[in-house]
């Protein structure tokens, strides 16, 4: 069963040094799909995750801002979003956007500004919002709500139990990442057995958080396996049949057959 890795920033300059390499080093560990998020510096990312989309027939990509650049999301930024990305065949997705209270590097109400924006853009163009939260679970769900916004996707999660009860009310799908390969990790290793195989994601967050045993490391797309094997494993399933359902619900999600 090939592989999907349904979040990575293949833009970042740690990933783009060696960016052969690393193309290569997925297709060696079976992954045959990866989608690319376009995030941070301004425009500059979605412009490069772009091209990278272009130029690889097995790579789409999103377009959004980082809440933590949320600064940058002025309106004419948005509005370039709209008109040069939503609606390209290969952007699958709008974000990343969303809400981090953790590192909280840009004001809140700027933050919740971008999302809406990024929220109504979902809505308008029909693709899958792809959410960044952190520590802002209520938030996060109560700006769900206000906009009716349902079928995204809640990247890297590391909410609550009721945050992942919400989101599968909304009929999201969870994306799980290296993170519940570490011990730490063990009530967010629940949560991800108890996903219904319906909504379960699995991704790197590359170049960020490599899974255990390349825990330190620079992350990579090849590195996805890592993560599905540990959830597979949990969920007393072989790696084949979680990548079944990762493989259909990708697919599913985002309009990549
Ligand atoms: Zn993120
Ligand atoms: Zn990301």
């Amino acid at each position: 069963m090939p592989l999907i890795d349904t979040h990575a920033h293949l833009d970042f300059p740690k990933l783009q040094d060696r960016f052969d390499e690393v193309l290569q080093n997925a297709r060696d560990a079976g992954v045959e799909r990866i989608v690319t998020i376009g995030a941070s510096r301004g425009l500059d990312s979605n412009y490069r995750a772009l091209d990278i989309a272009k130029e690889h027939d097995w790579i789409r990509c999103t377009a959004g801002i980082h809440p933590h650049d949320a600064e940058q999301a002025t309106e004419e930024v948005v509005e370039t979003i709209r008109r040069e990305f939503s609606e390209h065949d290969q952007v699958v997705g709008i974000g990343e956007t969303g809400l981090d209270y953790y590192y909280d590097n840009a004001p809140v109400e700027q933050q919740k500004w971008a999302f809406r924006q990024f929220l109504e853009m979902s809505k308008e163009v029909d693709k899958p919002v792809i959410i960044h939260s952190r520590d802002a679970d209520e938030d996060t769900i109560a700006l769900l709500e206000e906009t009716g916004v349902t079928g995204g996707i809640l990247h890297c999660f590391t909410g609550s139990r009721w945050m992942a009860e919400r989101l599968f009310e909304l009929d999201f799908y969870l994306s799980f990442s290296g993170i519940v390969t570490f011990n730490s990790a063990k009530e967010l290793l629940e949560i991800a057995c108890d996903t219904p195989e319906d909504r379960i994601l699995v991704e790197t967050d590359s170049p960020y958080l490599a899974p255990v045993p390349n825990r330190g490391k620079t992350n990579e797309p090849a590195y996805v396996r890592h993560t599905a094997q540990k959830i597979a494993d949990a969920r007393g399933i072989t790696l084949d049949e979680l990548e079944s359902f990762v493989w259909d619900n990708a697919a599913r999600v985002f309009d990549w057959t």
